[in-house]
């Protein structure tokens, strides 16, 4: 039998993007439905460094046109969420760092110095040396040279869960969402056997995008993957370390971001140039191998021995770019009652978020009388690929 929901704005995906968006729905009254297909971040989200970027890593490879893009407000608007002071009471969440670094191995710390003094960085970056370093880099061997960049590392899991709070009785867990229309005009759709009325409905399902287009026979707006092969490290010689460390090209040659664990230990997660391409084209075996000898090379005072090692696949979903530019804001697109779009960086589901509202003000959509839903099946919280990648010995 299907039951009938009557919402303002049915959401499909329960990521960051649909997450966010929900709770800021929410908060100006109306109703939503949230409809997740497995669990709750995790997609992408729960998968990614929690990086809080505010553009500094395109800057470097001239990416960034200035401070229009929405990027470079990330930072600020997350802080003042986190202290309860801005768009979404985000207390509660844990911050893993309070700023991300930027770390130049000796050789190359010359070429970066006409860089920092550049305008496009000015007032983003602090040079930082002793105590100030980074707990992992105080070590009488570094060399290099270090930049504070005012950026933050969150802990996805926490935040995905204070947003799960602030969904209340929205959250639904659906495995098959088809359209619903009458007069050939979209009006809601079918999630399993839950027939939901909508004023709008939002596609922000990750990688999950392109089937649900194709579900309501649409093949626009286009998505691309790009594909990932992270590595992580669990063992006692790791200490707390959020930074990029730069090699000679426009990507980071390692990003690196540690993580805590249900057992009270840190995981290091690598990404940046490790994880594109070549990363990609390699066996979980060697990919591990090049990240070893990526922290001997880089870091060679980090004991080893203890650590464990395992590696990670997972695509980022974005709207197809033009050449190999990659989007610097979140992408929307509508067509008529449907609003598609990625919001492109975890850090943007405030970007993203602002350009649904931004359509739902400019139509006039309204909340109607308020619902309430409850007894729905609720998705669960997923859980981070560290916690089980690693066989830790008894
Ligand atoms: C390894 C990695 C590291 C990253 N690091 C960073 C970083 O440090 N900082 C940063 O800003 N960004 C980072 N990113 C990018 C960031 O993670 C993503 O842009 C962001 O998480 C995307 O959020 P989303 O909500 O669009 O998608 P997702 O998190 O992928 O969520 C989509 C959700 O939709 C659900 N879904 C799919 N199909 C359906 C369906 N048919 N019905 C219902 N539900 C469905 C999925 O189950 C999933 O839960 C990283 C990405 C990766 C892969």
């Amino acid at each position: 039998m299907s039951l009938t929901l009557n919402t303002d704005i049915a959401i499909i995906g329960g990521g960051i993007a649909g997450l966010w968006l929900n709770a800021q729905l929410r908060q100006r009254g109306f109703n939503t439905l949230l409809i997740e297909q497995s669990s709750l971040g995790g997609g992408q989200s729960v998968k990614s460094q929690g990086i809080i970027h505010g553009g500094a890593k395109y800057v470097l490879h001239g990416a960034l046109s200035g401070s229009s893009e929405a990027i470079a407000d990330m930072p600020e608007r997350w802080r003042k969420a986190l202290n309860g002071e801005g768009e979404l009471d985000l207390r509660g969440v844990r911050l893993l760092s309070d700023a991300h670094y930027l770390w130049s191995p000796g050789s190359i710390a010359g070429n970066l110095t006409s860089f920092f003094a550049s305008k496009a960085m000015r007032g983003r970056v602090d040079q930082v040396k002793g105590k100030q370093l980074p707990e992992a880099l105080q070590h009488k061997d570094f060399k290099g040279r270090v930049y504070r960049l005012a950026e933050l590392v969150l802990d996805v899991p926490s935040l995905v869960q204070r947003l799960a709070e602030l969904a209340g009785d929205s959250l639904l867990h659906a495995q098959k969402i088809t359209p619903r229309y009458q007069n050939q005009q979209l009006v809601g759709v079918q999630a399993d056997n839950y027939s939901i009325n909508a004023q709008r409905v939002v596609f922000c399902a990750g990688s999950g995008t392109e089937e649900l287009l194709q579900a309501f026979a649409l093949s626009k707006p286009a998505q691309q993957l790009r594909p990932l092969h992270m590595v992580m490290a669990k063992g006692p010689a790791l200490l707390p370390l959020y930074a990029h460390c730069l090699g000679g090209g426009s990507k980071p040659r390692v990003t690196i971001t540690t993580h805590p664990t249900a057992d009270g230990q840190w995981v290091w997660y690598l990404g940046g140039n490790l994880a594109e391409a070549e990363g990609v084209a390699r066996t979980s075996e060697q990919q591990i191998q090049a990240a070893q000898a990526e922290v001997a090379q880089l870091l060679p005072w980090v004991a080893q021995e203890a650590t464990q090692w395992a590696t990670l696949r997972v695509d980022r979903a974005e709207p197809v770019q033009s050449g190999l530019t990659r989007p610097e804001n979140a992408f929307l697109s509508e067509q008529g009652a449907l609003l598609v779009g990625w919001p492109t960086k975890l850090a943007l589901a405030p970007d993203f978020s602002d350009r649904v509202l931004k359509l739902l003000e400019r139509d006039d959509v309204q909340p109607s009388s308020a619902q309430s839903y409850p007894d729905l099946p609720r998705p669960a919280i997923a859980q981070p690929a560290w916690e089980t990648a690693f066989n830790d010995p008894a």
